[in-house]
């Protein structure tokens, strides 16, 4: 892999400019989308009928946070997403745990759950974690405790090409367990498009009264340890929303934007006047710098052996994204046209 100089960056897409930040040297400069319509909605390249939703709602004249939860509730339901609500992938013993956070800007107020079983809409739980509760943070029996409590419907949410693909991880872990390895060593067709650790769904949108809301929500990293909680409900790291400045939030390895709290720090980089795109790549610079310290997760090159990837909007409507690596996509509504888009980078792959 090739690191993605400033320079091929600033080269990239025309319109990006240079600017000269407290952060100390050029970074790109995303436009400000002037659509005509203050409505913005976001989300990780899995949301595009989040983001479409999102605004469906915007426009008729709803809630930035029923917006965002609205969006994606569509992923949560789908079982064709494993890495989010129904059909997400399981825990190493097979048991599906969700996590999800919200966070209401003109509020300030947020709420999470984390290792949640059997509901499978963890961001209403998280919802209501914030608006009925005087606490942020609910996990496992307890926050199953409380959706109960709010009449949630429990259902089993392992999938049968979740649990597929969890056994024949299992059987190709160890062959000195007594699980025998896999009967054919190809992968069937059905698992095989399901083998990856990694997915999310965050959701940021503003609505014309300049309110912002943000929703993370996430089976986690499959097969990791049963109660594990990765960075999609920890408020300032898979989510943060401050009505003054924007919205941030982020998919993929959650263990290392624990460790650098990576939302807050875009939303604070945008109050220091970066652009939400130039926020997010810094993040991400500063991630790969410390994850240089850890040796197994560094590549041959020293660079992170893992994916992560940022969202972010503005309350002046301006939005961005980036990733540690090449071909990350997100999904902006920006108004007037709903789309795809790509995300900066900070290394090439290859
Ligand atoms: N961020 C999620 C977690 O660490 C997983 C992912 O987005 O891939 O739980």
């Amino acid at each position: 892999m090739k690191r993605y100089s400033r320079r091929d960056f600033l080269k990239r897409g025309g319109a990006l400019g240079a600017l000269a930040a407290a952060t100390g040297g050029p970074v790109p400069v995303f436009p400000v989308p002037d659509t005509g319509t203050p409505f913005r909605a976001v989300a990780s390249g899995n949301g595009f009928r989040a983001t479409d939703k999102a605004m469906s709602v915007l426009r008729a004249g709803g809630d930035p946070l029923d917006a965002v939860i609205a969006g994606v509730n569509i992923v949560e339901d789908d079982p064709d997403d494993m890495s989010v609500g129904y059909g997400g992938l399981p825990n190493e013993d097979g048991i599906v745990e969700l996590d999800a956070s919200v966070m209401y800007g003109p509020t300030h107020t947020a709420g999470a759950v984390a290792s949640l079983r059997n509901i499978k809409n963890p961001s209403k739980v998280a919802r209501l974690v914030m608006e009925r509760t005087d606490h942020v943070l609910l996990v496992g029996e307890g926050a199953l405790k409380f959706a109960r409590a709010h009449g949630f419907k429990e259902e089993n949410l392992l999938t049968d090409k979740a649990r597929a693909a969890w056994l024949r991880w299992k059987e190709t872990m160890s062959d000195r367990d007594n699980w025998f390895p896999p009967r054919t060593a190809d992968l069937p067709a059905e698992v095989r498009s399901v083998m990856s650790t990694h997915g999310t769904i965050n959701c940021l949108a503003l609505d014309a009264k300049g309110r912002l809301a943000g929703v993370t929500t996430t089976s986690g990293l499959s097969w990791k340890l049963a109660g594990r909680v990765g960075d999609s409900p920890i408020i300032g790291a898979g989510l943060y929303v401050d009505n003054d400045i924007g919205a941030a939030g982020s998919t993929g390895r959650g263990e290392a934007n624990l460790q650098t709290c990576a939302s807050f720090r875009i939303v604070d980089l945008m109050g220091r006047g970066l652009s939400p795109g130039s926020a997010c790549l810094k993040v991400c610079e500063a991630i790969a710098e410390k994850t240089k310290l850890v040796p197994r997760l560094c590549d041959d090159q020293g660079r992170p052996k893992f994916g992560l990837e940022f969202y972010a909007l503005n309350r002046k409507g301006e939005f961005g994204a980036a990733a540690l690596y090449e071909g990350s996509r997100y999904a902006a509504h920006d108004g007037a046209e709903n789309r795809l888009r790509e995300s900066a980078y900070l290394f090439k792959r290859g």
